[in-house]
């Protein structure tokens, strides 16, 4: 075992980087060879001619028109007139030699029996062997290990030609070198001359058979091995020390000819069938790889493709010498054999430097393989330009944002032509079911105080507030819908700022009532959010129908501490809430004034303005801690039909609510009843921050009010409000849900 340099170490790794992916077709030629004497002798006719290097033509002017092909081209053809010399210089030596470089190659001769295959073959090994030598001879600075090895398959039987006895040798898979023959001699090579005493016993142990086609023609494949090991000397022995290792095989397989043409019996017969099996998957398994290597191939269908694997697509140089007799009579062999040719040089083989090395020389082949690695992912080729890339991505993205974003207006817009169609069809469908009301069809057009939530003039004054319209009619839940669907169109983001800020455009304090002289006398007011009042702002009609009847009625309590207190009641009692199995909740003994004008309405006010309790906190001197609710109910009917069985009657309510402020027990720095109070207030801001989370189907204000911790307290009001606010802001609450859950809350 010898060793190679540092710089020998780098010219057979770029060789084995030129190898690696370095593919190639199999190596095809054809050998005519001359007439035989007995062919001679018979007045055979010699029907094929190489015309030139390449080209094999047949000339049968009787079979020119039966469609076969006359012109065969391959990567060369010889002629009977040329020696096997010629033959393995112009074709199969580059191949051949190949093995002292380190890449296996093999030469098959194919063909029919008698067309001369062991003919060429025999010539074509000693003249590789005998340039193996002499280029030993040349590379003094190396030294060279030939082995030599041979084997036969016959009727799928494996012997060793070498070998004493007839032992029918084993295949077994070895996971490094593939297929090997179980205990197969293997000869170390003196010189030259015992290569040719081995050589003659391999001859005389070969199975000839007999047919009648050839006395002499054989009937099994013979595989001559040669491999052929090398190192430097001067790294002999040494730890970079590296080994080129390589195999050539000779491969004379048995006739080609079917068992039938062959005139074959008995034990002939046998040895045909066993002998087409082996040739027979040679076939296949080249037509197969001809095609590409696609699926899978049987290699493992025979003894020969077994051993031969590597030769037929794998890690092999390959040439096939097809031999043909020129005979007309061997004509359909001949095509048949040409056919095989054909499908062979389709076949792509991939072979590579076959490389030993010792440990150290291995782990620094390994530490270069995984720095050009490396290298590689560090400089990306102008294909892989990923800025590029991302900006086109970038790109993408933006145009489909902007295709996102129109899409989205189109549906908006959609969505609102159809909501407007919808309120066209409720609109005729009350009309058509109510006679009463059909009467007043223009007053269902014109009038939207149901449907576009307006109110009357008499609560002009209450912008900023929210609506609740409640028609108790049934049938009229349409309308009611209609009502709060038209809430929706209001601020989305008004969110927890403008709900629970106690900013002006909250549900705020009582004492902007005075604010409704501005509105006073107008025709239309403005529902404020707190967004761009040109979005939201509707315009409503005060209700100036003479023909129908309205009773207003009014009344007004206030929540403080958990007590409910009639604010236009003349003591301070503490008013029950009753559940009503048709009104729902309704507040007990709660007096409720029908009005007679606007003015009885302002009078009452200013008495719950007095009323309602005050608190007084460090924040805000007037702010308030309790809840007030004032209620309108509106009451109206058709004058025609008053007092007649037909009568139908509109009855809804509008709520004012003015909440509590929401800051925290401890930020008010409330003491003694002050934060009692806080106590109680937190517990109805709670239980609607509650109520809003479990709408909006977010968690679960669990964190309830723990009695009798007051610290704690604030810390869960805290909690609750940031909760409510957040998930209103998160979830975009709109104004629609808002208005359903006051409903819930404050009507239940
Ligand atoms: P195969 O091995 O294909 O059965 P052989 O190699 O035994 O055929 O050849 C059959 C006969 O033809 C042999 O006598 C051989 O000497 C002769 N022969 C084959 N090829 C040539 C050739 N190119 N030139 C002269 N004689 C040949
Ligand atoms: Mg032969």
């Amino acid at each position: 075992m010898g060793a190679i340099g540092e710089e020998e170490l780098m010219k057979w790794e770029n060789m084995q980087g030129l190898a690696r992916g370095h593919e190639e077709k199999i190596l095809v030629l054809v050998r005519l060879r001359p007439l035989s004497e007995k062919e001679s002798a018979r007045n055979e006719v010699a029907d094929w001619e190489c015309i030139n290097e390449t080209t094999i033509l047949y000339r049968n002017s009787l079979q020119e028109r039966s469609g076969l092909p006359t012109a065969y081209t391959f990567d060369g053809v010889f002629g009977g007139d040329c020696s096997t010399k010629h033959v393995y210089e112009e074709g199969t030596k580059e191949i051949a030699l190949s093995v002292v470089s380190g890449i296996n190659s093999t030469i098959f001769a194919y063909g029919q029996t008698s067309s001369g295959k062991t003919y060429t073959m025999n010539g074509i090994t000693e003249y590789t062997v005998a340039d193996i030598y002499d280029y030993i001879q040349r590379h003094e600075e190396r030294a060279f290990v030939l082995k030599f090895s041979a084997i036969e398959i016959y009727n799928e039987v494996v012997r060793d030609l070498l070998g004493r006895d007839d032992t029918q040798l084993r295949l077994l898979d070895d996971p490094e070198k593939g297929t090997i023959v179980e205990k197969l001699a293997e000869e170390t090579l003196r010189d030259w001359s015992h290569l040719r005493e081995l050589l003659s016993i391999c001859e005389a142990q070969r199975q000839i058979g007999e047919t009648s086609l050839n006395e002499t023609s054989s009937r099994s494949h013979q595989i001559l091995r040669l491999t052929i090991e090398s190192s430097a000397r001067e790294f002999l022995g040494k730890d970079k020390s590296t080994t080129l290792s390589a195999s050539v095989n000779f491969v004379d397989l048995a006739g080609s000819e079917r068992a039938s043409q062959a005139l074959s019996v008995g034990q002939r017969l046998k040895e045909g069938c066993h002998i087409n099996r082996s040739l027979l998957t040679l076939g296949t398994v080249i037509r197969k790889l001809s095609k590409g290597r696609h699926g899978h191939v049987n290699y493992r269908d025979s003894k020969l493709t077994r051993i031969l694997q590597p030769s037929l697509g794998g890690n092999a140089r390959t040439a096939i010498i097809c031999t043909l007799s020129p005979a007309r009579s061997h004509v359909e062999q001949s095509r048949n054999t040409l056919l095989f040719a054909t499908c062979a040089k389709e076949v792509t083989t991939n072979a590579q430097v076959n490389i030993v090395m010792s440990d150290k020389a291995l782990v620094k082949h390994l530490q270069k393989e995984v720095a050009r690695l490396e290298t590689e992912l560090r400089t990306p080729g102008p294909a892989c330009d990923y800025a590029a890339l991302l900006r086109k991505k970038d790109l993408q993205i933006e145009k489909l944002e902007k295709e996102l974003r129109e899409l989205t207006k189109q549906r908006d817009l959609a969505q609102s032509r159809v909501e407007d169609l919808l309120r066209g069809v409720r609109n005729d469908h009350s009309s058509g079911q109510w006679d009463e009301l059909s009467h007043n069809a223009k007053f269902q057009e014109k009038n939207t105080w149901e449907d576009e939530s307006s109110v009357s003039e008499a609560s002009c004054g209450t912008d900023r507030h929210c609506l609740d319209v409640a028609v108790k009619k049934k049938k009229f839940n349409d309308a009611t819908q209609s009502s709060n669907k038209n809430n929706r169109r209001l601020s989305e983001d008004e969110g927890d700022h403008s709900l629970f800020g106690g900013t002006s455009s909250s549900l705020s304090d009582s004492r902007n009532f005075g604010r409704s002289d501005r509105c006073r006398g107008k025709e239309e007011f403005v529902l404020e959010t707190g967004e761009s009042s040109d979005d939201i702002c509707k315009e409503v009609r005060c209700i100036e129908h003479e023909e129908r009847a309205f009773v207003l009625k009014f009344s007004a309590i206030e929540i403080y501490n958990e007590v409910v207190r009639d604010l236009l009641g003349r003591d301070d009692t503490q008013l029950r809430l009753l559940d009503d199995p048709e009104k729902g909740t309704i507040v007990e003994k709660l007096a409720e004034e029908t009005l007679r004008d606007w003015s009885h309405l302002r009078e009452l006010l200013s008495i719950c303005e007095a009323q309602r309790q005050i608190g007084e906190t460090s924040l805000n001197e007037t702010s308030s801690r309790s809840h007030q609710i004032l209620r309108l109910t509106i009451e109206s009917s058709a004058r025609e039909f008053l007092g007649k069985d037909k009568s139908t009657t509109l009855s809804a309510s509008v709520n004012f609510v003015d909440l509590a402020g929401s800051e925290r027990a401890s930020q008010a720095l409330s003491v003694g009843q002050r934060l009692k109070e806080g106590c109680h207030i937190n517990r109805s801001l709670l239980t609607l921050g509650t109520n809003f989370v479990d709408l909006a189907g977010s968690e679960r204000a669990s964190q309830a009010l723990s009695v009798g911790q007051r610290l704690k307290e604030g810390c869960h009001i805290n909690r609750s409000l940031l909760t409510l606010g957040t998930v209103i802001r998160k979830l975009r609450l709109t104004r629609y849900s808002f208005l359903y859950s006051l409903k819930l809350q404050l009507a239940a």
